[in-house]
């Protein structure tokens, strides 16, 4: 399937700020795999789906990582959690998109994971500097992903889970594992 025919697939299953959302990392993405030698149409593909279950009902998706045996960690850790797993699944089983990086991207767009791929980084990079999003420290990500993906990518796990302590919320195992994987590549690469 092409752009349009996507982005006509996401529209209806969000309200008009996460659509604008995703344009913003549509944008992002494809510029980040230009300037890391990345598939731009894989970016560009996986950047429209990320959030594609950011809205569906919680008990539905609960449902689905259950009948798919999906990380059965999932279950009553919320929407923020499981929209990332359910979105891989609905676009694979929707769209029929079997491209196993392109889910991986999806799925692991909230928490990242222990050994991600160049586009996994560029999704949750973008997901977290797209020109539309506005926080403290913003500005500092975006110059830093224009410069090595995986110092940004490091950057921005050290951010949300800085941001999750703060706000004393929990941590979800794949977030520690992801961020501790980071740590030790970035110490071993000095
Ligand atoms: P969005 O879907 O574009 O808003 O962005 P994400 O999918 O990256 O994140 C969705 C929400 O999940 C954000 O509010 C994050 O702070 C939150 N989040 C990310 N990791 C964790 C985690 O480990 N635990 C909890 N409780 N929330 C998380
Ligand atoms: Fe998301
Ligand atoms: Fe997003």
């Amino acid at each position: 399937m092409e752009r349009e025919q996507y982005l006509a697939a996401i529209k209806p299953r969000m309200p008009e700020k996460r659509y604008i959302h995703t344009i913003g990392v549509m944008e992002t993405a494809i510029e980040l795999a230009k300037l890391y030698g990345e598939d731009e149409k894989k970016a560009e593909t996986a950047a429209i789906l990320h959030d594609i279950a950011k809205y569906a009902d919680i008990e539905w998706m609960e449902q689905i990582v259950r009948d798919e045996k999906l990380d059965a960690r999932l279950i009553g850790w919320g929407s923020e959690l499981l929209h990332g797993p359910v979105g891989a699944y609905i676009v694979a089983s929707e769209f029929d998109i079997t491209d196993e990086d392109t889910l991986n991207a999806i799925r692991f767009h909230t928490t990242g994971r222990v050994g991600m791929s160049r586009l996994e980084k560029i999704i949750f990079v973008a997901d977290m500097i797209e020109p539309n999003r506005k926080f403290d420290g913003v500005e500092r990500l975006r110059k830093k992903a224009m410069k090595n993906l995986d110092k940004a990518m490091s950057a921005c796990v050290r951010h949300t889970l800085a941001f999750l302590i703060d706000t004393k919320q929990p941590i979800y195992p794949l977030s520690i594992e992801c961020y501790n994987d980071t740590m030790k590549r970035e110490e071993s690469e000095g």
